[in-house]
Protein backbone atom coordinates (compact mmCIF):
# COMPACT_ATOMS: atom_id res chain seq x y z
CA UNK A 1 0.00 0.00 0.00
CA UNK A 2 2.86 2.48 -1.14
CA UNK A 3 0.61 4.34 -2.54
CA UNK A 4 -1.08 5.60 0.23
CA UNK A 5 2.48 5.73 2.53
CA UNK A 6 3.57 9.13 3.43
CA UNK A 7 6.74 9.29 2.50
CA UNK A 8 8.94 10.98 4.90
CA UNK A 9 9.61 14.19 4.07
CA UNK A 10 6.61 15.02 2.16
CA UNK A 11 4.63 18.06 2.86
CA UNK A 12 1.01 16.77 3.07
CA UNK A 13 -1.88 18.77 1.59
CA UNK A 14 -5.34 16.74 2.35
CA UNK A 15 -7.02 18.73 0.22
CA UNK A 16 -5.04 17.44 -2.69
CA UNK A 17 -5.87 14.04 -1.45
CA UNK A 18 -8.84 12.20 -3.06
CA UNK A 19 -11.10 10.99 -0.58
CA UNK A 20 -13.13 8.75 -3.33
CA UNK A 21 -9.79 7.18 -4.79
CA UNK A 22 -10.22 3.36 -5.34
CA UNK A 23 -7.30 3.07 -7.57
CA UNK A 24 -5.92 0.40 -5.50
CA UNK A 25 -9.00 -2.06 -6.55
CA UNK A 26 -10.08 -0.45 -9.42
CA UNK A 27 -11.69 -3.44 -10.49
CA UNK A 28 -13.62 -4.34 -7.57
CA UNK A 29 -16.97 -3.19 -6.22
CA UNK A 30 -19.27 -3.15 -3.34
CA UNK A 31 -21.36 -6.19 -3.76
CA UNK A 32 -17.79 -8.00 -5.00
CA UNK A 33 -15.70 -6.84 -1.89
CA UNK A 34 -16.35 -8.92 0.69
CA UNK A 35 -15.14 -12.19 0.33
CA UNK A 36 -11.83 -10.33 -1.09
CA UNK A 37 -11.94 -8.74 2.67
CA UNK A 38 -13.04 -12.18 4.24
CA UNK A 39 -9.70 -13.97 2.42
CA UNK A 40 -7.63 -11.14 3.95
CA UNK A 41 -9.01 -11.66 7.78
CA UNK A 42 -7.75 -15.35 7.47
CA UNK A 43 -4.15 -14.05 6.22
CA UNK A 44 -4.78 -11.51 9.41
CA UNK A 45 -5.80 -13.99 11.37
CA UNK A 46 -3.03 -16.53 10.64
CA UNK A 47 -0.64 -14.09 10.88
CA UNK A 48 -1.51 -12.62 14.69
CA UNK A 49 -1.26 -16.72 15.34
CA UNK A 50 2.11 -16.28 14.42
CA UNK A 51 3.43 -13.32 16.06
CA UNK A 52 1.59 -14.19 19.50
CA UNK A 53 3.47 -17.42 19.44
CA UNK A 54 6.27 -15.44 19.02
CA UNK A 55 6.02 -12.99 21.40
CA UNK A 56 9.15 -11.01 20.95
CA UNK A 57 7.56 -8.13 18.54
CA UNK A 58 4.24 -5.95 18.75
CA UNK A 59 2.19 -3.78 16.16
CA UNK A 60 0.35 -0.95 17.24
CA UNK A 61 -2.00 0.57 14.44
CA UNK A 62 -3.05 3.95 15.59
CA UNK A 63 -6.19 5.37 13.35
CA UNK A 64 -7.61 8.84 13.39
CA UNK A 65 -10.30 10.68 11.55
CA UNK A 66 -12.47 13.10 11.43
CA UNK A 67 -15.70 12.15 13.15
CA UNK A 68 -17.65 9.77 11.07
CA UNK A 69 -14.68 8.79 9.37
CA UNK A 70 -15.07 5.15 9.90
CA UNK A 71 -12.63 4.45 13.04
CA UNK A 72 -15.25 1.85 14.68
CA UNK A 73 -16.57 0.04 11.72
CA UNK A 74 -12.95 -0.43 10.49
CA UNK A 75 -11.87 -2.10 13.77
CA UNK A 76 -14.46 -4.04 13.80
CA UNK A 77 -15.01 -5.35 10.42
CA UNK A 78 -10.49 -5.47 9.46
CA UNK A 79 -10.02 -7.01 12.84
CA UNK A 80 -12.96 -9.03 13.12
CA UNK A 81 -12.10 -13.25 12.95
CA UNK A 82 -8.81 -11.99 14.37
CA UNK A 83 -8.35 -14.13 17.78
CA UNK A 84 -9.98 -11.34 20.82
CA UNK A 85 -6.96 -12.33 23.12
CA UNK A 86 -4.41 -10.90 21.25
CA UNK A 87 -5.76 -7.39 20.51
CA UNK A 88 -6.22 -4.62 22.40
CA UNK A 89 -8.05 -1.94 21.35
CA UNK A 90 -8.10 1.25 23.18
CA UNK A 91 -10.31 4.59 22.51
CA UNK A 92 -8.82 7.88 24.05
CA UNK A 93 -11.46 10.62 24.44
CA UNK A 94 -11.57 13.93 26.76
CA UNK A 95 -8.78 13.56 29.26
CA UNK A 96 -9.42 12.90 32.38
CA UNK A 97 -8.85 15.45 35.53
CA UNK A 98 -5.89 13.24 36.46
CA UNK A 99 -4.89 12.26 32.67
CA UNK A 100 -4.86 16.45 32.42
CA UNK A 101 -2.37 16.78 35.39
CA UNK A 102 0.17 14.76 33.78
CA UNK A 103 1.86 14.85 30.48
CA UNK A 104 -0.11 14.16 27.31
CA UNK A 105 2.10 10.87 26.52
CA UNK A 106 1.05 9.30 29.93
CA UNK A 107 -2.12 7.65 29.36
CA UNK A 108 -1.43 6.82 26.23
CA UNK A 109 2.37 4.78 26.63
CA UNK A 110 0.55 2.67 29.15
CA UNK A 111 -1.57 1.53 26.28
CA UNK A 112 1.47 0.05 24.33
CA UNK A 113 1.06 -3.10 22.84
CA UNK A 114 3.03 -6.10 24.71
CA UNK A 115 5.20 -8.25 22.86
CA UNK A 116 3.10 -10.59 20.88
CA UNK A 117 -0.13 -8.67 20.61
CA UNK A 118 -1.52 -5.96 18.34
CA UNK A 119 -3.02 -2.74 19.81
CA UNK A 120 -5.31 -0.59 18.28
CA UNK A 121 -5.18 3.01 19.17
CA UNK A 122 -9.01 4.51 18.63
CA UNK A 123 -7.83 8.39 18.04
CA UNK A 124 -4.62 8.66 19.91
CA UNK A 125 -1.80 11.14 21.25
CA UNK A 126 -2.22 12.33 17.76
CA UNK A 127 -5.05 14.14 19.07
CA UNK A 128 -2.92 16.52 21.36
CA UNK A 129 -1.72 18.26 18.07
CA UNK A 130 -5.02 18.24 16.48
CA UNK A 131 -8.18 19.20 18.67
CA UNK A 132 -5.93 21.03 21.29
CA UNK A 133 -3.84 22.70 18.45
CA UNK A 134 -7.03 23.67 16.50
CA UNK A 135 -8.76 24.66 19.64
CA UNK A 136 -5.23 26.32 21.41
CA UNK A 137 -6.55 24.07 24.41
CA UNK A 138 -2.72 24.75 26.05
CA UNK A 139 -0.52 27.82 24.59
CA UNK A 140 0.77 27.37 21.21
CA UNK A 141 4.57 27.62 22.14
CA UNK A 142 3.68 23.98 24.18
CA UNK A 143 1.75 22.05 21.72
CA UNK A 144 4.19 22.99 18.74
CA UNK A 145 6.93 21.06 20.31
CA UNK A 146 5.03 18.09 20.62
CA UNK A 147 5.93 16.82 16.86
CA UNK A 148 9.25 16.48 18.25
CA UNK A 149 8.39 14.21 21.32
CA UNK A 150 6.13 12.02 19.29
CA UNK A 151 8.68 11.21 16.83
CA UNK A 152 11.26 10.41 19.81
CA UNK A 153 8.23 8.17 21.78
CA UNK A 154 7.11 6.30 18.40
CA UNK A 155 11.07 5.63 17.68
CA UNK A 156 11.40 4.46 21.68
CA UNK A 157 8.40 1.81 20.98
CA UNK A 158 9.94 0.66 17.22
CA UNK A 159 13.68 0.43 19.02
CA UNK A 160 11.72 -2.00 21.87
CA UNK A 161 10.52 -4.05 18.99
CA UNK A 162 7.03 -2.69 18.13
CA UNK A 163 6.43 -1.80 14.75
CA UNK A 164 4.26 1.10 14.29
CA UNK A 165 1.38 2.04 11.35
CA UNK A 166 -1.24 5.13 11.59
CA UNK A 167 -3.24 5.62 9.29
CA UNK A 168 -5.70 8.32 9.01
CA UNK A 169 -9.39 7.62 7.35
CA UNK A 170 -9.68 10.26 4.99
CA UNK A 171 -13.53 11.33 4.48
CA UNK A 172 -14.65 14.42 2.24
CA UNK A 173 -16.57 16.80 4.11
CA UNK A 174 -19.53 16.37 1.73
CA UNK A 175 -19.31 12.89 3.29
CA UNK A 176 -19.70 13.70 6.49
CA UNK A 177 -22.59 15.63 5.94
CA UNK A 178 -24.33 12.62 4.91
CA UNK A 179 -23.02 10.59 7.51
CA UNK A 180 -24.13 12.28 10.33
CA UNK A 181 -27.82 13.07 8.67
CA UNK A 182 -28.15 9.63 8.65
CA UNK A 183 -26.87 8.87 12.61
CA UNK A 184 -29.59 11.06 13.61
CA UNK A 185 -32.38 8.96 11.12
CA UNK A 186 -31.04 5.54 11.64
CA UNK A 187 -31.90 4.35 15.70
CA UNK A 188 -29.22 1.97 15.62
CA UNK A 189 -26.65 5.11 15.28
CA UNK A 190 -28.45 7.88 16.28
CA UNK A 191 -26.63 7.74 19.70
CA UNK A 192 -23.45 8.29 17.78
CA UNK A 193 -24.34 11.86 17.24
CA UNK A 194 -22.92 14.64 19.88
CA UNK A 195 -23.75 17.74 18.87
CA UNK A 196 -20.67 18.99 19.71
CA UNK A 197 -19.59 17.21 16.57
CA UNK A 198 -20.98 20.17 14.06
CA UNK A 199 -18.88 22.57 15.57
CA UNK A 200 -16.07 20.16 14.83
CA UNK A 201 -17.48 20.15 11.06
CA UNK A 202 -17.24 23.84 11.18
CA UNK A 203 -13.66 23.66 11.78
CA UNK A 204 -12.69 21.65 9.13
CA UNK A 205 -10.17 23.64 7.39
CA UNK A 206 -8.15 24.11 10.83
CA UNK A 207 -8.30 20.72 11.39
CA UNK A 208 -7.70 19.45 7.92
CA UNK A 209 -4.47 22.03 7.99
CA UNK A 210 -3.43 20.34 11.77
CA UNK A 211 -3.95 17.02 10.29
CA UNK A 212 -1.61 17.75 7.01
CA UNK A 213 1.16 19.44 9.60
CA UNK A 214 0.88 16.58 12.17
CA UNK A 215 1.04 13.94 9.38
CA UNK A 216 3.97 15.77 7.20
CA UNK A 217 6.14 16.06 10.89
CA UNK A 218 5.67 12.83 12.31
CA UNK A 219 5.41 10.59 8.91
CA UNK A 220 8.99 8.76 9.47
CA UNK A 221 10.62 5.03 8.20
CA UNK A 222 9.51 3.04 10.71
CA UNK A 223 6.89 4.91 11.45
CA UNK A 224 4.69 5.84 8.54
CA UNK A 225 1.23 7.95 8.29
CA UNK A 226 -0.85 5.90 5.52
CA UNK A 227 -3.77 8.60 4.63
CA UNK A 228 -6.49 6.53 3.30
CA UNK A 229 -9.49 7.55 1.12
CA UNK A 230 -12.26 6.52 3.58
CA UNK A 231 -15.81 7.96 1.60
CA UNK A 232 -16.27 4.42 0.54
CA UNK A 233 -16.44 2.34 3.50
CA UNK A 234 -15.65 -1.47 1.51
CA UNK A 235 -12.49 0.18 0.00
CA UNK A 236 -11.12 1.46 3.23
CA UNK A 237 -11.62 -1.86 5.10
CA UNK A 238 -9.44 -3.79 2.26
CA UNK A 239 -7.11 -1.22 1.78
CA UNK A 240 -6.48 -1.24 5.82
CA UNK A 241 -6.69 -4.80 5.80
CA UNK A 242 -3.54 -4.92 3.36
CA UNK A 243 -1.54 -2.19 5.24
CA UNK A 244 -2.03 -4.73 8.46
CA UNK A 245 -0.83 -7.24 5.87
CA UNK A 246 1.61 -5.89 5.01
CA UNK A 247 3.22 -4.55 8.35
CA UNK A 248 2.98 -8.11 9.97
CA UNK A 249 4.82 -9.96 7.11
CA UNK A 250 7.34 -7.24 6.72
CA UNK A 251 8.29 -8.95 10.48
CA UNK A 252 9.34 -12.30 8.76
CA UNK A 253 7.81 -14.06 11.74
CA UNK A 254 8.03 -17.80 11.99
CA UNK A 255 6.49 -20.44 14.98
CA UNK A 256 8.81 -20.74 17.95
CA UNK A 257 10.96 -23.88 18.07
CA UNK A 258 10.80 -25.65 21.49
CA UNK A 259 13.91 -26.23 22.68
CA UNK A 260 13.30 -28.49 24.95
CA UNK A 261 14.34 -32.30 23.32
CA UNK A 262 10.76 -33.66 22.67
CA UNK A 263 12.26 -36.51 21.00
CA UNK A 264 10.43 -39.77 21.26
CA UNK A 265 8.26 -37.93 23.69
CA UNK A 266 4.91 -40.16 23.90
CA UNK A 267 1.79 -38.50 25.66
CA UNK A 268 0.33 -41.42 27.52
P1 LIG B 1 -15.38 9.82 20.19
O1 LIG B 1 -14.24 9.29 19.40
O2 LIG B 1 -16.61 10.09 19.38
O3 LIG B 1 -15.67 9.02 21.41
O4 LIG B 1 -14.97 11.28 20.72
C1 LIG B 1 -13.88 11.47 21.54
C2 LIG B 1 -13.67 12.94 21.72
O5 LIG B 1 -12.56 13.13 22.60
C3 LIG B 1 -13.33 13.68 20.43
O6 LIG B 1 -14.11 14.84 20.34
C4 LIG B 1 -11.87 14.01 20.61
O7 LIG B 1 -11.47 15.18 19.93
C5 LIG B 1 -11.76 14.16 22.10
N1 LIG B 1 -10.38 14.00 22.54
C6 LIG B 1 -9.58 12.93 22.41
N2 LIG B 1 -8.34 13.17 22.89
C7 LIG B 1 -8.36 14.45 23.34
C8 LIG B 1 -7.38 15.29 23.93
N3 LIG B 1 -6.15 14.86 24.18
N4 LIG B 1 -7.75 16.54 24.27
C9 LIG B 1 -9.01 16.97 24.04
N5 LIG B 1 -9.97 16.23 23.48
C10 LIG B 1 -9.67 14.99 23.13
MG1 LIG C 1 -17.89 10.88 18.10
Amino acid sequence: MNRYRIAPGTSVDLRTIDPRDKSAFSDLSKSKALPVLETMRRELSALQRVLWADAQQSLLVVIQAMDTGGKDGTIRKVLSGVNPQGVDVVGFGVPSEEELRHDYLWRVHRHAPAHGRIGVFNRSHYEDVLVVAVNNLVPEEQWSKRYGHIRDFERLLVDEGTTIVKIMLHISKDEQRDRLQARLADPSKNYKFNPGDLKVREQWDAYMDAYGTAITETSTETSPWFVVPADRKWYLNLVVAVILIEALTGLGLEYPVNEQNLDGFIVT
